[in-house]
């Protein structure tokens, strides 16, 4: 059983590739049995943004990513925050100083930026000068206890380990080779502890992962460079390093690393625009790993579980979110299909939206079930999404979508947000179909007499009569046959009759939503709609 973790630094909030390395880590964990910690690495105090753990935490839950052990939920090795774990910190830093892996360094601020701006000037890379390097530990010791101020630097071995990663495969020389040309240029001594106290990263993350008993570590590419500095400290404590796994970044369309700026690919607009999680982490389990059993690619969180494997592939990933609509409607008939609680989550998201919608889009009166009861708009939502899950997306874009459910006119400019791959698909090439006084008559006569048998048979059968007028008495035809409906089916009546009601858009059965929307509205549609 694998021991993952999400290792979260509170200076910003998840994004799409964050949790895609959460997601990595915690379906390896449940897939072997195994278990999945949060642990905040909030040493950076400086870097420290408020609110972003308690958010990180929020974003995580709505995406299903439960852990095991974590800083809220506690577990055998917490506590799992660092900032709440300096001491222990503080004596592995010591650990390392009197086995002579480490050092402490008495340099000043001032002489280290100094240092760092000759060596510059002159050309050479390292920051560092190693003055403290060769200070006897006695010496070190004395000047520690008399106050002296110090931070610990770790000694740069002669020979750079190198490694097999998982992905990436065997990390020397030559291979990820600016990856290891900038190691090379930036490494001299790293801190690991700090003046106030504090570990760095670099300390923290090993000192964590080893006691919490990581087995796997499933990261950003990024940190690559620092993996040689943590496989040094492993050696150093003389204690087994996890397996390494550092998956390529995610990048746009046009081959740069996602914006945090791309309102597209921001989480919190994704939320609020009610994408499914399930469906985010079907998309994002994608990019980077190929769902070998699947060809469409469909997976449910719980399928994930089970198939997960490490046959992670190299690269970086260009996040297209085509597949994520794609992906969006199977997993909203999915939570049809299984009803309950994840069915009502959708219908609250599709609520919001239809709210969200009705504010936004000035283009026209909304109906009155909009502003009916908040059970009763909820029913009628209800049922509009059972009537046509397959075509969700998002609960905004389906609102979008079916503005007839909710809107007394057409909005005349489909509305268009700008999002990549989601087009609103309603055209409105309906203006030639609405001159028809006489359709529009006979369609009116027959309906209104059904009007207080509302059901699905008797509003088909007024269609199919109306249909026959036009249909079966110029051309003496008696009985519809059934192959006599099916041409109906497709003609000219019927495309008339969606133009009044559903305005062009594409969506459920006509007859569904009809009968969703209920006598008095058909009704007015037919007789009052006007272009
Ligand atoms: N705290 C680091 C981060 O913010 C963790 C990196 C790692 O997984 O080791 O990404």
């Amino acid at each position: 059983p694998a021991r993952t973790r999400f290792a979260p630094s509170p200076t910003g909030y998840l994004h799409l590739g964050s949790l895609r390395t959460a997601l990595f880590n915690y379906l390896l964990a449940k897939r072997t049995g195994g278990q999945f910690l949060l642990r905040i690495e909030d040493t950076d105090r400086k870097r420290t943004v408020p609110g972003a753990e308690e958010r990180i935490i929020k974003d995580l839950r709505w995406a299903g990513l439960d852990w095991d052990e974590g800083p809220d939920s506690g577990g055998p090795y917490g506590p799992y925050r660092q900032s709440e774990r300096s001491s222990i910190y503080k004596s592995h830093a010591e650990t390392l100083v009197r086995t002579s892996h480490a050092y402490r360094c008495f340099c000043s601020p001032e002489r280290l930026k100094a240092v760092a701006e000759i060596n510059l000037k002159i050309g050479l890379h390292t920051q560092y000068d190693r003055t403290c390097y060769h200070i006897p530990l006695e010496e070190s010791d004395d000047r520690a206890s008399q106050g002296q101020e110090f931070i610990v630097r770790l000694k740069d071995p002669e020979r750079q380990p190198f490694f097999k990663d998982l992905v990436q495969g065997q990390i020397r020389d030559g291979k990820v080779k600016t990856a290891l040309q900038k190691a090379n240029d930036s490494f001299d001594d790293p801190v690991l502890l700090k003046t106030d106290g504090l570990p760095t990263y670099h300390l923290a993350n090993v000192v964590d992962d080893h006691l919490m008993n990581i087995t796997h570590v499933i990261r950003g590419a990024e940190w690559i460079v620092s993996t040689r500095k943590h496989l040094i400290m492993y050696d150093a404590f003389g204690w087994t390093p996890p397996i390494f796994g550092h998956v390529g970044l995610l990048l746009d369309k046009a081959g740069s690393k996602l914006s945090k700026r791309e309102k597209a690919f921001d989480l919190t607009e994704m939320q609020e625009d009610g994408v499914l999680p399930e469906a985010l982490n079907n998309f994002l389990v994608l990019l980077g790993w190929e769902y070998k059993q699947q060809k469409s690619d469909f997976a449910t969180m719980a399928t994930l579980k089970e198939q997960f494997d490490l046959r992670l592939t190299k690269g970086n990933p260009t996040v297209s979110l085509e597949k994520l609509w794609y992906l969006s409607p199977k997993h909203a008939q999915l939570r049809v299909l299984d009803g309950g609680a994840a069915f009502e989550g959708m219908v609250d998201l599709v609520v919001a939206a239809v709210h969200k919608f009705v504010k936004v889009s000035h283009t026209s009166a909304t109906l009155p079930i909009v502003t009916e009861a908040p059970e009763v708009l909820r029913e009628y939502v209800s049922r509009a999404v059972q009537s046509d899950s397959k075509n969700y997306i998002t609960a905004l874009h389906f609102v979008e979508n079916h503005p007839y459910y909710f809107l007394n006119d057409p909005p005349y400019k489909p509305i268009d947000d700008g999002r990549e791959g989601r087009e609103t698909k309603g055209k409105l090439k309906i203006h030639e179909l609405w001159s028809d006084a006489q359709i529009r008559s006979q369609l009116l006569e027959e309906i209104s007499l059904i009007r207080d048998d509302w059901t699905y048979d008797s509003l088909n059968g007024a269609i199919v009569r109306a249909i026959a007028h036009f249909y079966c008495q110029p051309h003496g035809i008696e009985a519809v046959t059934e192959e006599d409906f099916r041409i109906m089916m497709k003609n000219r009546v019927w495309r008339t009759l969606r133009g009044y009601i559903t305005w062009g858009f594409h969506g459920p059965s006509l007859v569904e939503s009809m009968l969703l929307l209920g006598p008095e509205i058909v009704l007015d549609r037919i007789e009052n709609l006007d272009v």
